[in-house]
């Protein structure tokens, strides 16, 4: 077989180089007409320490060829698309087309973000419709759109719990994490000038309450909890927390982007969470994943609510909609702007779509995710043995006697056509395998992946070294992660 970068392969898109590599010298993709009024002097009008003739080695290739070359590496790509993405914590679930049609309606896609507020009364509308929808969903009191992604979530309400503790005195000095936490809440906790202090969690996954009671006193800030936790399982005992950390005068921060699992069937505000964030991107169904774009608005409870980033969606009394800005408690602005408008389109019509209908999705997940549990436990290490929530967690204790580990399994599953699933999170499972089908997937489809995670188990046992190698089918086999990761290159060269 030829080389993946040679000039000739079997495939099209296998043999694909580079536009710097197809150039050729004098190649345009358009052609502009003789110039018809005096030419400028570009270096004397910018003055020639600001003009430059040309870039040097930029590509010079035809329309044909630059339309070619990124149709091929488009289909390089994996995408929800083409078959089951069961990657865990991400919620890779599918996202309907009429939210893409929404999206791009003329008057939608094309206003401008400066416009005045009088004139985009119907975006404005649009923001409202989302932010009334987020907090009946989630029981909050208020909410603000702008934060561009869980993260950006997380900072913001960290900040503002922190602006809320300082306003009565003492912002305090230690943010809770439990030891089962995505990284991105400890990374927020330091971020936003706080120490992280571990919760350990018990023998059925969940925070061990207990070890709460004893670390919650007058330097907590906050506990962040994800709930769902990582593990896909249910903080049973999170109002009782909520408890512990409001008499010693600490705040609640629920990480909310497992909200697929609770959508419609339980309400943060409700079990005691002061502070949320969601992913819209992850539960709202908006296509993700590659960086972005994405959208974590944050939901708070009503003492914060003065703390909310400016420019706050405020209703007036004649029942338009502005933007108040005068807030003199809030943490700031965040970002240009208002939030990822595009992605909040997307999150409104996916929530009008389904309606009340959004319970059954939440329960399909759940159910999916079980599913998977059932078929493959015996098959698969299952550390945590009861029911779980939209997503299940194995590890690869059984395949590791083979020399098999939790990688191998997931690269293999790539021969099977599946995107792998989570590997090596949460950290509290030694070599994790965790699995987030999501609703969007037919019993068919579930089984087709039980049947694909039994062959490799099956093969893992037999032949360990195949499964060690894979991929097989892929554009390329594995990837020197730690030469990646230590010595990145990240800019082509000319050889
Ligand atoms: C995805 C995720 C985040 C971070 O969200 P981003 O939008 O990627 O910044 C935080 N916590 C959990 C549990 C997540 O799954």
């Amino acid at each position: 077989m030829a080389p993946t970068n040679s000039p000739v392969a079997r495939n099209v898109s296998l043999g694909e180089r580079l536009l710097f590599e197809k150039s050729a010298p004098g190649k345009r993709g358009m052609e502009l007409p003789p110039l018809d009024v005096p030419s400028v002097d570009v270096a004397h009008a910018l003055g020639a320490e600001n003009a430059r003739d040309g870039v040097d080695g930029f590509p010079e290739v035809s329309e044909i060829e630059v339309i070619r070359h990124f149709t091929r590496l488009s289909t390089w790509n994996y995408a929800i698309d083409l078959g089951m993405y069961p990657l865990g914590s991400c919620t890779m679930k599918y996202n309907p087309r009429v939210n893409e049609f929404v999206a791009r309606l003329e008057g939608l896609a094309t206003e401008h973000p400066l416009q005045p507020a009088e004139l985009s009364q119907g975006c404005l509308r649009i923001l409202r419709t989302l932010e009334l929808f987020l907090l009946e969903v989630t029981g909050m009191d208020a909410i603000t759109l702008q934060p561009c992604a869980g993260a950006q979530g997380e900072y913001a309400g960290i900040a503002m719990i922190r602006a809320y503790l300082a306003s009565r005195g003492n912002p305090r000095k230690k943010v809770l994490v439990p030891d089962s936490a995505h990284g991105t809440n400890p990374a927020t906790a330091v971020t936003a000038g706080y120490e992280v202090r571990n919760i350990r969690s018990d023998s059925t996954g969940r925070i061990d309450i207990g070890h709460l009671a004893e670390c919650v006193d007058e330097d907590v800030a906050a506990l962040m909890v994800t709930n769902p936790n990582t593990l896909g399982i249910f903080e049973r005992d999170i109002a009782e927390a909520a408890e512990l950390l409001h008499a010693r005068g600490a705040l609640l921060y629920m990480d909310g982007a497992n909200m697929n699992a609770l959508a419609g069937v339980a309400r943060p505000g409700d079990f005691g969470v002061d502070v949320m964030h969601m992913n819209l991107h992850k539960t709202f169904s908006t296509p993700h994943g590659g960086g972005g774009p994405g959208a974590g608005p944050v939901a708070v409870e009503k003492r914060l609510e003065p703390f909310l980033p400016t420019p706050v969606l405020v209703e007036k009394p004649d029942g338009r909609l502005g933007w108040d800005r005068n807030r003199p408690k809030s943490i700031g602005r965040l970002r240009a702007f208002y939030g990822n408008f595009g992605v909040l389109v997307r999150a409104l019509a996916y929530a009008l779509a389904y309606g009340p209908g959004m319970v059954e999705a939440t329960r399909d997940a759940v159910l999916n995710a079980n599913y998977i549990r059932k078929k493959l436990e015996g098959v698969y290490d299952l550390p945590y043995e009861q029911p779980c929530m939209h997503e299940v967690v194995f590890s690869d204790a059984r395949q590791k006697k083979h020399g098999v580990n939790t990688m191998d399994i997931a690269k293999r599953l790539i021969d099977y056509g599946f995107h792998p699933y989570t590997t090596a999170f949460p950290l509290i499972v030694p070599g994790a395998l965790m699995i987030e089908p999501t609703e969007s997937e037919s019993r068919e489809e579930l089984d087709r992946f039980v049947e694909a995670m039994r062959s490799i188990a099956a093969e893992a046992a037999e032949n360990p070294e195949l499964v060690k190698s894979a991929p097989h089918s892929a554009r390329i086999g594995r990837l020197d992660e730690v030469g990646a990761a230590r010595k990145p290159v990240l800019r082509w060269k000319p050889q």
